[in-house]
C-alpha cells in the first residue's frame, strides 16, 4: 500500500487546508466542539446543531466546496473520489460539519442525476446541494427492511387531476420531522411480481395527509419516525424515472447509502477508552489490560481496512476495494465493543445515563451500538451480501420472486 499523496492529491491537499484555514476552527476533542452535537438529547443544542450543519453547507457552497463529486453542471467540483478523501481526512481535523445534509447529498444527488429528468434536476439539486432544503428517505415500512421489494404502500392514479393518491405507512424514516422533501417508493401495480409494480417519488413533506410521528430511542432522542400517508397527492412530474420502474431507481439510492456507509467509517476513540482506564485506576487489572489489547487491536486492523480501500480508490484499483459489507460490520462490531469497555470501566457510574462522565457520552454510544448494526442493512443482511458476491456462495432461495405481490404471503 502507497500512503503518500500523489503530487496532484498533494496540491490539492494545501487547498484544501488553505480553505478549512480560513473558514473553520481546529477541534479541540471535548464539549467545546458543536460538530459532536449531532447526538445531543437537549433539544436547544440539537436545533443549533442543525443550525451550523446548514451554515456551514452554505459556507462550502459559498466558496465552491460543496458536494465535491458532483460534476460542474451539477453544481459540484466534478473532483474524484480520491479529491473526496483527501477533503474528508483534512476536515475531519476541523471543528465543522454538514452532519445530516451530507447523507441526503449522498442518496438523492446520484438519484436525481441518474435518473431525475432536467426539470427535477434544476429544482431539486442546486437547494439540495446549499443545504436550503432537507431530504428524508421514505423506504421502509413495518412490514419491508431487508426486503424492501415487498413494500405495501399503494399509489393510485388520479387521471382527472394528474396526480398520485398516496394511502400506506412508511417506518425508520430518520430526520423527518426536519424534512422539506422525502424520496419515496410506492406501490404502483400490486398485480405483477414484487420488483416491477413500484414507483419513485418525490414528496413535498408539507403535502396535506402526511402524520410523522417521532419515535423516540432509548438515547431520548427521536432520531427517526413513522410517517402516516392518508391520501397525500404528488403530482405526476413529481415521478422520478418511468412509472413501475421504480427498483431501478431504488437500487440507485441503495448503492449510494451502502458506500457512503462504508466509506464513512466511525469515530474511534479508542484514546479516549484507555484515558478513562487510567483516570479510573483500571490499568493493572489483568482483565481489562486484555479488553484494552483487544480494543486498540480492532482499531489498527479498523485503520488498515480503512486505508486500504481508501488507496484503492485513490489509485484506481478498485478490485482491491475491501467489500462494505465486511467493513460496515467491522466498524459496528468494533465500535460496540469499545463502548461497552468504556462503560464498564465506568463502574458503578456507568449504569447512570446523562449524569454520567462528560454528559453520558459512553451510554449514549453504548445504545446507539444497535442502531447503527441495523441502519442501512442489518449485520445479517451485510453477511449475506459477503456470502453471494465475496465468496460466491449460492443465492439465498427466493419463493416469491416470479409472483404476482398481490399473491405473495407477507407480514
Ligand atoms: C438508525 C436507523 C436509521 C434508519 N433510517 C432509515 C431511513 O431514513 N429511511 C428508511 O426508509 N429506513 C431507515 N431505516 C430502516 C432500515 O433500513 C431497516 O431497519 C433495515 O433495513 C432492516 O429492516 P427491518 O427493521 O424491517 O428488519 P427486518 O428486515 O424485519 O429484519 C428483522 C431481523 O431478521 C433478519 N433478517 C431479515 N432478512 C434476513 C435474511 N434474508 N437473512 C438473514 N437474516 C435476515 C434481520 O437481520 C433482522 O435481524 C433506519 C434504521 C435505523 C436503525
Amino acid at each position: 500500500m502507497d500512503f503518500e499523496d500523489s503530487p496532484e492529491l498533494a496540491a490539492f491537499r494545501d487547498e484544501v487546508r488553505g480553505f478549512l484555514d480560513a473558514h473553520a476552527e481546529l477541534r479541540r476533542g471535548d464539549e467545546r466542539d458543536w460538530s459532536r452535537n449531532g447526538a445531543a438529547t437537549d433539544e436547544a443544542v440539537a436545533a443549533d446543531y442543525r443550525r451550523r450543519c446548514r451554515e456551514w453547507q452554505r459556507t462550502l457552497a459559498d466558496n465552491g466546496w460543496a458536494c465535491l463529486t458532483w460534476p460542474t453542471a451539477f453544481g459540484g467540483r466534478g473532483a474524484s473520489p480520491a479529491q473526496q478523501i483527501v477533503f474528508n481526512q483534512e476536515l475531519a481535523r476541523y471543528d465543522a460539519t454538514s452532519g445530516f445534509i451530507t447523507a441526503a447529498q449522498a442518496l438523492v444527488g446520484p438519484t436525481l442525476m441518474r435518473h431525475g429528468n432536467q426539470a427535477q434536476q434544476s429544482r431539486y439539486l442546486p437547494p439540495l446541494l446549499r443545504g436550503d432544503e432537507w431530504w428524508c428517505q421514505l423506504f421502509s415500512e413495518p412490514g419491508a427492511g431487508s426486503d424492501l421489494s415487498s413494500l405495501a404502500t399503494r399509489a393510485t392514479f388520479d387521471e382527472a387531476a394528474g396526480e398520485w393518491v398516496l394511502n400506506g405507512q412508511k417506518v425508520w424514516t430518520s430526520n423527518a420531522q426536519y424534512a422539506d422533501f422525502g424520496i419515496l417508493v410506492a406501490r404502483t401495480d400490486p398485480d405483477v411480481p414484487k420488483h416491477a409494480g413500484l414507483t419513485y417519488f418525490v414528496l413535498d413533506m408539507r403535502s396535506p395527509g402526511i402524520d410523522i410521528r417521532p419515535l423516540v430511542q432509548a438515547q431520548g432522542v427521536a432520531h427517526f419516525n413513522e410517517v402516516f400517508l392518508s391520501d397525500v397527492r404528488i403530482p405526476a412530474a413529481d415521478v422520478v424515472g418511468e412509472v413501475g420502474d421504480g427498483w431501478a431507481v431504488t437500487r440507485t439510492t441503495l448503492r449510494s447509502e451502502s458506500s457512503m456507509i462504508s466509506g464513512a467509517g466511525q469515530a474511534t476513540p479508542f484514546a479516549a477508552v484507555l484515558a478513562l482506564a487510567r483516570r479510573r485506576g483500571r490499568t493493572d487489572d489483568p482483565v481489562v489490560r486484555q479488553s484494552l489489547a483487544r480494543a486498540y487491536s480492532n482499531e489498527l486492523i479498523q485503520k488498515w481496512m480503512g486505508w486500504r480501500t481508501q488507496t484503492a480508490v485513490m489509485t484506481g484499483r478498485h478490485e482491491l476495494a475491501l467489500h462494505g459489507s465486511l467493513l460496515k460490520n467491522f466498524f459496528t462490531r468494533s465500535f460496540a465493543f469499545k463502548a461497552g469497555l468504556a462503560i464498564d470501566l465506568e463502574g458503578a457510574e456507568g449504569m447512570l445515563a446523562e449524569d454520567a462522565e462528560a454528559n453520558g457520552f459512553w451510554q449514549y454510544q453504548f445504545l446507539n451500538q444497535f442502531a447503527s448494526k441495523i441502519g442501512g442493512g442489518t449485520e445479517e443482511v451485510h453477511r449475506n451480501n459477503i456470502g453471494e458476491q465475496a465468496l460466491g456462495l449460492p443465492r439465498e432461495p427466493s419463493v416469491d420472486r416470479d409472483l404476482p405481490w398481490s399473491q405473495t404471503r407477507r407480514s
